[in-house]
């Protein structure tokens, strides 16, 4: 009689570890599935619906870490700003939606012009930044000339509209990571860059 009841005991006790087993499995899909969630809602909150590019506070963030890590592994490190030439005559001309397409144009030529490791955000309402590591500043000088010879060579044109052929021009500032300097300092000397390519007549690359 005793072993019969140690049986019943086990096999309780066998139901009960498969149960808890089985919560566990439960609560580990869920913890799984929140993360991913969050994840989604981080990347949601750092990247530019329009363009789908990183935004301002991605960008800030990828290059707060590159720079972390340029000093790190003693690399260089490079930033290219870019400002689309009198956009709001674009946008004037051709109506504010038009304006948003050519965004999303300039965009996707930005990103076929650089490599995997290099990041392109939308910095501004039309202005675009490159964070280049282990780039100095002649590579991505070259890289900003490349792409403005990209433009010059091609038109826009106006979906549905193929009359529609418009120049579309952009100035780039280029600076590269100087010894001590953060973010700010960075973002500043290509802005500073910027100014001067608009200043000397636009469509041009400062360096
Ligand atoms: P510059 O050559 O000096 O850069 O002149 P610009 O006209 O490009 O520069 P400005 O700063 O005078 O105008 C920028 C315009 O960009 C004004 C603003 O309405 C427009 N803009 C900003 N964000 C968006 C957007 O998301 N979509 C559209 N369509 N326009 C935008
Ligand atoms: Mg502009
Ligand atoms: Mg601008």
């Amino acid at each position: 009689a005793r072993e019969g009841v140690d049986v019943r005991h086990v096999h309780k006790m066998k139901a009960r570890t498969a149960n808890l087993q089985d919560s566990l499995e439960t609560s580990q899909r869920q913890i799984e599935k929140l993360k991913t969630n969050l994840a989604s809602a981080e990347a949601q909150g750092l990247s530019d619906p329009l363009t789908g590019l990183k935004n301002r506070r991605g960008f800030d963030v990828v290059l707060a870490s590159q720079i972390a890590a340029a000093r790190n592994g003693g690399q260089p490190l490079s930033l290219i700003i870019a400002d689309i030439d009198h956009f709001k005559a674009i946008n004037d001309r051709y109506g504010h939606p038009a304006g948003d397409e050519v965004l999303k144009w300039f965009a996707k030529i930005l990103s076929s012009n650089v490599k995997g490791r290099d990041t392109v955000a939308r910095h501004g309402g039309e202005e675009f930044a490159i964070v280049m590591p282990a780039t100095p500043l002649e590579n991505a000088a070259k890289v900003a000339s490349q792409i403005k010879a990209q433009l010059e060579a091609q038109f826009w044109q106006k979906p549905g509209a193929p009359n529609t052929m418009l120049r579309v021009t952009a100035s780039f500032g280029v600076a590269q990571l100087s010894e001590g300097e953060g973010t700010t300092a960075i973002v500043a000397r290509a802005d500073a860059r910027l100014y001067q390519a608009k200043q000397a007549g636009r469509n041009r690359v400062a360096a």
